[in-house]
C-alpha cells in the first residue's frame, strides 16, 4: 500500500474557509496536521514564509508543496489533481456510477432534500459544489432559524443537518456538477473533474451566490461587519451607521429594512439613476426626509478597513460628479471619502448557479433562476423536465432565507419520491417519452 503524503494546514480561529479545507480532507479520509496561527507570531511568520508571502489562512501543503488557500485547494480538487497528489485518484471502472437520486448542492435546501429522500429509501447522493454547506457557512450567527432560541452558528446548523442526512443513509460527496444531459434516461450528470454519473432523478439545489465587489477588505471582513444579507445580519449592528451598496430593488429594500437598527443608513450608488421600482424609491425618500437614510450618489466603495476582532472600522469611497468614479481615479474631480460606519451591506444582486442546466429542457428565467411549477398541491418543485426538480435559492429569488430553502428542499424530495415511485424509468428512452405516463 502506498504511503499517504503529508498534509499540513495552517488555520486561524473563526475561519470558515479553514473549516472547509479540513472538511475536504476529512471527506477524503485523509489525515492532516493543523497549525493554528491565531496569537502565535512565530507560526504566523513560518506560514507567510512557506506560503510565498501570503498572509491568509488556510494555507495547505501536500508533501511540502504549497497548494494554497481554500480556492486553490478547491480548484485542484475539482480538476482531480488533488486526488492524484494524495494518491487516491480513482481509475475509471466499468461505466458511470448509477444513482436513484442525485442532489446538486449541500446548502440548506440540498441537505433537507437529502434527509427526506434518505428516509424515503431513495439513496440520495449529495454533490457539495464549491461551497460545501452553502451560504450559511459564511455567517457566524443565525438567529431566525426556528428551534434555536439562542441562535446557532451557520456552520453548526449545516453540520447538524449533514449528520442528520447521513444518519438516514444519504451520501455526501465533493463534486461540482458541470453538465446535465436530459436527452435520454437515466440522466447523465458530468462533474467538473470529468467524472460521470447517471441518475433517475435530480434535484437542483445549487443556490444563488451573492455578488461581491472584489474590493480590499471585503473578503476578510465578510461575516465581521461586511454582509450580503441585511435581513440576516442587520440586527447585529444596532445603533451604528451602516452602508448599503446598490441601486436596485434589493438595495432599497435593505436600506429601508436597516433603518430599524441603524443610526443612519447610507445608500451608496455608483450613478445618479436608480434601477429600483418607484415604490421603493418613494418609500426610501420618506426615510430620507425623516433623516434615517442618506443617499450618496455617484460613489463607489473601494475598500473596507477593520479587523476580524473589532469588525468594520471605516469604509473608503470615491466620488465623481458624473458617476462611475472608480473608472476615473486619475480625474482631478474624483474625491476620496472615508466613512466611519459599523457595517457594510452589499446588495448588488445574486447569480443563480444554473450554468450546468443550460441546454436542458429546464426553463430558466432571464436572470438564470429555475422556473418550477409552484402554486399549491403536489409537484410544486417540478421543472419542465420530468424527474428534475428545483429547490431553495436557485429557484426562489424573492425570499432567499434558510427556512424557506429548507421548506423547498423538503418539497423537492417528496416530489422526487412521487416521481420515482410512479414514472417509467426505462433506460435509454428519450426523456419526453418516458414522461408521458408520469402524471
Ligand atoms: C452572509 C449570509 C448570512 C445569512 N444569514 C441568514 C440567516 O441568518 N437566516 C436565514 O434564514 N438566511 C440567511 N442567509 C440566507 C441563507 O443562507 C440562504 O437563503 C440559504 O443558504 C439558501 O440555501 P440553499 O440550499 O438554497 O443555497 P446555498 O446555501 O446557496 O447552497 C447552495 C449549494 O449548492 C452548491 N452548488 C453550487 N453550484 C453547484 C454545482 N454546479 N454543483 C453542485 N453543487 C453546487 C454550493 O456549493 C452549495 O453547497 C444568509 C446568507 C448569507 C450570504
Amino acid at each position: 500500500m502506498s504511503e499517504q503524503p503529508r498534509v499540513e494546514i495552517y488555520t486561524k480561529e473563526d475561519c470558515p474557509y479553514c473549516r472547509k479545507a479540513k472538511d475536504l480532507f476529512d471527506s477524503k479520509g485523509v489525515d492532516y496536521e493543523t497549525y493554528n496561527v491565531t496569537g502565535d507570531d512565530d507560526l504566523f511568520e513560518e506560514m507567510v514564509e512557506r506560503a510565498d508571502g501570503r498572509k491568509t489562512a488556510p494555507e495547505v501543503f501536500v508533501d511540502d508543496e504549497l497548494i494554497g488557500g481554500w480556492d486553490d485547494t478547491q480548484a485542484l480538487d475539482e480538476s482531480g489533481e488533488l486526488d492524484e497528489k494524495l494518491g487516491i485518484a480513482d481509475d475509471a471502472g466499468d461505466g458511470p456510477e448509477h444513482r436513484r437520486l442525485v442532489v446538486s448542492g449541500s446548502g440548506i435546501a440540498g441537505l433537507t432534500a437529502a434527509i427526506y429522500a434518505a428516509r424515503s429509501n431513495n439513496d440520495p447522493l449529495v454533490l457539495q459544489g464549491d461551497e460545501p454547506g452553502g451560504q450559511l457557512t459564511l455567517t457566524t450567527d443565525v438567529e431566525n432559524y426556528p428551534g434555536f432560541p439562542e441562535g446557532i452558528s451557520g456552520p453548526e446548523l449545516v453540520d447538524q443537518m449533514k449528520e442528520q442526512a447521513e444518519r438516514f443513509g444519504a451520501e455526501i460527496r465533493n463534486g461540482v456538477v458541470a453538465d446535465v444531459d436530459d436527452s435520454a434516461r437515466p440522466y447523465r450528470v458530468e462533474l467538473s473533474n470529468g467524472d460521470v454519473l447517471t441518475a433517475d432523478a435530480f434535484i437542483a439545489a445549487s443556490g444563488a451566490s451573492a455578488r461581491t465587489l472584489g474590493v480590499p477588505g471585503e473578503d476578510e471582513l465578510m461575516g465581521y461587519g461586511v454582509s450580503t444579507c441585511a435581513t440576516c445580519d442587520g440586527a447585529f449592528f444596532r445603533d451604528e451607521d451602516m452602508i448599503v451598496v446598490g441601486g436596485g430593488d434589493a438595495a432599497f429594500e435593505e436600506a429601508d429594512f436597516l433603518t430599524k437598527f441603524a443610526d443612519t443608513v447610507y445608500l451608496v450608488h455608483r450613478r445618479e439613476n436608480f434601477r429600483a421600482e418607484d415604490y421603493w424609491v418613494d418609500r426610501v425618500q420618506e426615510k430620507v426626509d425623516a433623516g434615517d437614510i442618506e443617499i450618496i450618489e455617484n460613489a463607489e466603495l473601494v475598500e473596507v478597513h477593520g479587523s476580524v476582532e473589532d469588525g468594520v472600522d471605516y469604509a473608503e469611497l470615491v466620488r465623481h460628479p458624473e458617476g462611475y468614479p472608480s473608472e476615473k481615479l486619475d480625474d482631478p474631480e474624483t474625491e476620496t471619502v472615508e466613512m466611519d460606519v459599523g457595517a457594510v451591506f452589499l446588495a448588488i444582486g445574486h447569480t443563480p448557479n444554473t450554468e450546468y442546466l443550460e441546454g436542458t429542457g429546464v426553463e430558466l428565467d432571464e436572470a438564470g433562476y429555475i422556473k418550477t411549477e409552484g402554486g399549491t398541491g403536489g409537484g410544486q418543485t417540478k421543472t419542465g423536465v420530468p424527474g428534475i426538480f428545483g429547490a431553495g435559492d436557485v429557484v426562489d429569488f424573492h425570499y432567499q432565507q434558510a427556512v424557506t430553502a429548507a421548506g423547498m428542499g423538503c418539497k423537492a424530495a417528496l416530489d422526487a419520491d412521487d416521481y420515482l415511485e410512479t414514472a417509467d424509468l426505462g433506460a435509454g428512452q428519450p426523456a419526453t417519452e418516458a414522461a408521458a405516463g408520469d402524471d
